[in-house]
């Protein structure tokens, strides 16, 4: 899939996906009263990325067609890796995608309740407290093909398990001292219940309960009970987890708690990315990147950085939809719903990346004028603005050639082109330096073409754009490009380092002349640079300098090479 063009449906009506089925189903049935309630579950030890966007839409989207509403909980089940840093930025992250959550709440709101839990579970006999080193219980599971052993504290009495349960409750052992372990089946043939891990001693200061607690759930004790306590109808997670499931439900039934139902899709990858948090940590921490922000990030506040609009993002999750298999979505497919968002709402602008300056020599010395131009050909309300325009302009060097070659219809010594919103311009005469370089342009211009309409009817084959060298202001344009430079990310053998793909091309900077205008505008701002590509002003901007950030060139460069 590397069309620049993907076939997009747009107003059609499309078919159902396997989890709006099941969700009708349950509407219909009167399960839960016809409530829907889903909950999107981020662990706070990372910044979220285009992935989780996935997974966001899906839980917002769903719940808001169903009218229903959606919970945002933060799964702090491991206090060494999460941080308030990154709450604060999963939240930013959330409403910028333009959703709104029914409730904010914590695991660790609820860690009282899994306690009495789990001591409940003892009294059933259904877990135990076992002393066997985390290597032990490891080799204890057994095989996929060779059933495990029981640990040999796996038939302690309930008082014995309450006692030392509460004494890890209280701190008295070390940290991989002691685990709480579900006593299910150590022959199972889903490995999970092989007397799953419950809880594990972390004598770690946590982020929201301090040092109250200093043994943690484990995932699978932690999110199913987290989903009943809050009545979620729908609890939407990727792949990876399908065979929790059953487990999920087995913690479910054996504490008769509300009946929360797992369902699973296939994760988000994209092309030319990594995702893993780990992977992108690691960018973050040994300097290939400024920061999680980076433009060049797949995260949610890189993309935003980088000038990729929520609405974009939306239609692209809405357009992917929901697959039960893995999948790699082409990064342009992306960008595509990225221009067609910003080709709506994004003002055009002229401005030259790398210019040569072009005279017009029948142009009066010392004259300037005004010329009209349209903000937005897309959108009338946009309106128009005036640009100046004088004897002396630059031009892209590409916009020009001595000797125009067959199907060169740009400026060429005796070929006419239109300047944009100006004038018709015919090349005359260049001046170079001792090495041959073209340095400037003569040109003549038709007063008559003014506007850039043909006086006579007579036709030009090509229209450049350009900056008035007298009013032109220099900025700085970061050339964005993807991060890596190989297609299957995620597809790497154990001895490729994903570090060694790293696109050495991924940023360039280049001071641009554009329109004074766009030397006035805040950052997050963006424009179209004509016949080039979507730009937005960077945050680093100041008063002196304004820095322009490369969202996405106006063409797909990548889908031939892609297809190679
Ligand atoms: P990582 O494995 O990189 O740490 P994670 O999946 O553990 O990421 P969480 O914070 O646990 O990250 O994820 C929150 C939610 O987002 C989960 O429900 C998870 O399934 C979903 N999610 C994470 N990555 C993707 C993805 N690539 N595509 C779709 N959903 C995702
Ligand atoms: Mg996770």
């Amino acid at each position: 899939m590397s069309d620049n063009k993907p076939e997009v449906s747009g107003a059609e009506e499309r078919t159902l996906n396997f989890l709006e089925e099941i969700i009708e189903e349950d509407i219909k049935s009167g399960k839960h009263g016809g409530r829907v309630l889903t909950r999107f579950p981020p662990e706070p030890n990372g910044y979220l990325h285009i992935g989780h966007a996935k997974s966001i839409c899906l839980n917002f989207g769903l719940a808001k067609k169903y009218g229903g509403q959606t919970n945002l909980r933060f799964d702090d089940t491991n206090p060494v890796k999460e941080d308030v840093e990154y709450v604060d930025s999963i939240k930013e992250d959330v409403k910028w995608l333009g959703f709104e959550w029914a409730n904010e709440f914590y695991a660790s709101d609820y860690f009282e309740q899994l306690y009495l839990w789990a001591c409940e579970l003892i009294k059933k006999g259904k877990a135990y407290v076992d002393d066997q080193t985390q290597e032990e219980i490891r080799l204890g599971r057994g095989t996929v093909t060779v059933p495990g052993k029981e640990s040999p504290y796996r038939n302690r009495s309930v008082e014995e398990n309450l006692d030392l349960f509460e004494r890890m409750k209280n701190g008295e052992f070390e940290n991989g001292a002691k685990v709480l372990r579900a006593k299910i089946d150590m022959a199972h043939t889903n490995m999970f219940f092989r007397d799953p891990i419950l809880y594990r001693i972390i004598h770690t200061h946590h982020h929201r309960t301090g040092d109250k607690w200093c043994i943690y759930p484990m995932y699978d004790w932690a999110h199913g009970q987290c989903d009943s306590i809050e009545n979620i109808t729908h609890s939407i997670c990727t792949l990876e987890f399908d065979v929790h499931r059953p487990l999920y439900d087995w913690f479910v039934d054996t504490l008769e708690i509300f009946p929360s139902k797992q369902y699973e899709f296939a994760r988000l990858n994209l092309t030319y990315t990594v995702m893993s948090k780990r992977k992108l940590l690691e960018l973050v921490k040994n300097n290939y990147v400024s920061g999680w922000d980076d433009p060049r990030m797949p995260t949610i506040c890189g993309i935003r950085r980088r000038g990729y609009t929520p609405e974009a993002i939306r239609n692209f999750a809405e357009r992917i939809g929901v697959a039960k298999r893995d999948n790699v979505i082409d990064f342009s497919l992306l960008e595509f719903f990225v221009r067609e968002d910003l080709n709506k709402r994004a003002e055009r602008r002229m401005a030259v990346l790398n210019p040569l300056k072009v005279v017009i020599t029948n142009y009066p010395e010392g004259q300037t004028e005004e010329l009209e131009a349209v903000n937005n050909p897309e959108a009338a309300e946009a309106g128009t603005r005036m640009i100046p325009f004088g004897r002396e302009i630059f031009i892209e060097r590409d916009d020009f050639m001595e000797v125009a070659p067959k199907k060169y219809f740009r400026l060429a010594i005796g070929q006419e082109v239109r300047l944009r919103y100006a004038y018709f311009i015919k090349a005359t005469d260049v001046v170079k330096d001792v090495d041959g370089n073209i340095i400037e342009v003569h040109a003549t211009y038709d007063p008559a073409s003014r506007g850039g309409n043909s006086p006579d009817g007579r036709k030009v084959q090509g229209t450049i754009h350009w900056v008035s060298a007298e009013h032109a202001k220099k900025v700085d344009v970061r050339l964005y490009d993807r991060l890596f430079t190989r297609q299957d990310m995620d597809n790497l053998t154990e001895d490729e380092d994903y570090k060694d793909f790293l696109n050495p091309e991924s940023l360039k900077v280049v001071e641009a002349l554009v329109e004074p205008d766009l030397t006035t505008k805040k950052p997050g701002d963006k424009f179209q640079f004509e016949r080039i590509g979507y730009f937005c002003v960077d945050s680093d901007s100041t008063d002196e300098k304004i820095i322009f950030n490369r969202t996405v060139t106006l063409k797909d460069s990548w889908a031939k090479i892609a297809g190679k």
